[in-house]
């Protein structure tokens, strides 16, 4: 096969809160997957170590077994604690069960028990096990505000007792969430909290000089981990420039990068994808058509012209289906999400959102929306979470619309044109770093794959909207040729994976 191997292999342990598809939330889940995956196909060794949730379903752990029983600190007492070993989709892992009620319940978040203090125990029984084991890797990867403590536990405590070898390294999947914690609660986990609460360390920036007691695990993360990462080269500049953590970032720049995330072809392949009427790739796309047709006449998507003879109505191959995938929430742009429903409806476009929100005043909006377009011939608003209609959705489509405020990676985009379906986004983070205006004069014209917009405002999204449609109804000779970059674009983890090994190198210990 052609896959890279790499010359010097080494040891990983991911710490983790998710891991795809056992305990998945969001995005994170998939990163740990697929940069595992793609780490142990270089020759890489690589173990994931997360909590074991209750709400984990053993049958979905291949070759599950007890490898260990040991005790951890939590305020005095020492806690007993399981590690299984198992294996999930031929990713190595290890489940850290401990004796009390932490991490019980049905779902991954938001459980009957303090989910910081939950965290913190867990990331230091962890490096417990590490030290009782005696198993040392190279790099110890964390992930977010969860695991933030490992990297202050280690070097405060670990390295000073028999752990010598491992070096940290972070990867923050969103700034959003800092991890807020109280000196008290990390003195829980053995350390002294009061230690922490410097601007050199831990202490949260906004409160300096009013309230010492509010310190943030991911700020200590980034400060004590010998390498940080985050999931774009654009939201790393982003993140220099604003928010209360980038006087820690410019702090930490020397050893702080932006890496993309790839995307799991293994999932997500036209050419072999189960869930799909027709399969297809870049230098076929007939099978596109019939996507895009099954999806149409199955939602009653109908051409207006058609739609009043007496004949049944067609569907309509000609007009250009957008969708819009994604969680409803303010970071994705939901004003220029129901602008475009008219926009669309106005261009004689036809338009799908699949959304779910977590709020209710954002879901009763939409299904209001819903209400008033869904009888229609050519607006469907799906307000659930389906994985197998999305991959129906980013075949059938003919663009894909990402209008976010923020996007630290974005992965809808790459799916999308994995799929043929020619990206609308706006000019942020990943999106910035993934998408290539065709009419931008400075872009080189092979790389060209959509159509972007920099302002959040209606005007500035019409423009980019406009010229998509432009396009597709009057250029389809150009058009064709933008569908088939979209689908060559290398946005998989064989791009990206060498790029954290060379991160990974840079700090080791030889
Ligand atoms: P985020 O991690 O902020 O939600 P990303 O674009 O990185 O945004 O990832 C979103 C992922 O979730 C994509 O794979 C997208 O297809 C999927 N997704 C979002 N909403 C839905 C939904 N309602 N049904 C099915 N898949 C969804």
């Amino acid at each position: 096969s052609d896959v890279v191997k790499d010359s010097d292999p080494m040891h990983v342990i991911h710490v983790t809160a998710e891991m795809a598809p056992i305990a998945k939330v969001g995005g994170l889940g998939d990163v740990v997957t697929g940069l595992a995956r793609a780490c142990l196909s270089r020759g890489h060794t690589v173990d994931v170590m997360l909590p074991f949730y209750e709400c984990i379903q053993r049958q979905q752990v291949v070759d599950l077994e007890l490898v260990s029983t040991y005790n951890s600190y939590l305020e005095g007492e020492w806690i007993p604690v399981n590690a299984y070993r198992g294996v999930v989709t031929g990713i190595p892992v290890i489940l850290i069960e401990p004796s009390n009620q932490f991490f019980k319940g049905k779902q991954v978040y938001g459980g009957c028990y303090n989910e910081l203090e939950a965290y913190l125990f867990f990331s230091r029984a962890c490096l417990e096990w590490m030290q009782v084991t005696g198993i040392q890797p190279d790099i110890i990867h964390v992930h977010e505000w969860q695991t933030g403590a490992l990297p202050l536990l280690y070097w405060d405590m670990y390295h000073h007792l028999s752990l010598k070898k491992p070096r940290i390294v972070l990867t923050i999947h969103n700034m959003e969430h800092y991890g807020e914690c109280r000196q008290e609660q990390i003195s829980k986990c053995g350390l002294d909290g009061s230690a922490y609460a410097t601007v050199e360390k831990a202490v949260d920036d906004r409160t300096i000089g009013h309230n010492p007691e509010r310190l943030s695990l991911l700020k200590g993360g980034i400060v004590y981990s010998n390498a940080v990462v985050t999931v774009s080269p654009t939201y790393l500049k982003e993140t220099l420039c604003s928010g209360w953590l980038a006087g820690t970032l410019i702090k930490s720049r020397d050893k702080y990068f932006g890496i993309l995330n790839g995307i799991d072809t293994t999932m997500w392949n036209p050419a072999t994808d189960v869930f799909l009427p027709a399969q297809f790739n870049a230098h076929n796309i007939e099978g596109k058509k019939l996507c895009k047709q099954y999806v149409q006449r199955g939602l009653g998507l109908i051409s207006e012209a058609s739609g009043s003879g007496n004949q049944m109505p067609d569907a309509a191959p000609e007009v250009p289906l957008v969708i819009c995938i994604t969680r409803l929430v303010p970071q994705k742009g939901l004003h220029l999400i129901t602008h475009a429903i008219k926009r669309i409806e106005e261009l004689g476009g036809q338009m799908i959102i699949l959304g779910k929100a977590s709020d209710a005043r954002v879901e009763s909006e939409f299904k209001h929306l819903a209400d008033l377009h869904n009888q229609g011939p050519s607006i469907r608003i799906l307000l659930l979470y389906s994985e197998e209609l999305s991959h129906m959705l980013y075949a059938a489509a003919d663009m894909v619309l990402v209008p976010s405020i923020y996007e630290p990676c974005g992965l809808s985009q790459m799916l999308g044109m994995r799929y043929g379906a020619v990206p609308i986004v706006r000019k942020t983070g990943g999106l910035a770093d993934t998408v290539f205006d065709v009419d931008e004069q400075s872009n080189h014209h092979e790389m060209t794959n959509g159509f972007v917009f920099e302002g959040i405002d209606e005007g500035s999204f019409n423009w980019a909207l406009d010229r998509a449609f432009t396009y597709h109804r009057e250029k389809p000779e150009e058009w064709t040729g933008i569908v088939r970059r979209v689908m060559e674009c290398d946005n998989t983890w064989n791009n990206t994976a060498g790029k954290y090994i060379e991160v990974y190198n840079s700090v080791r210990v030889a």
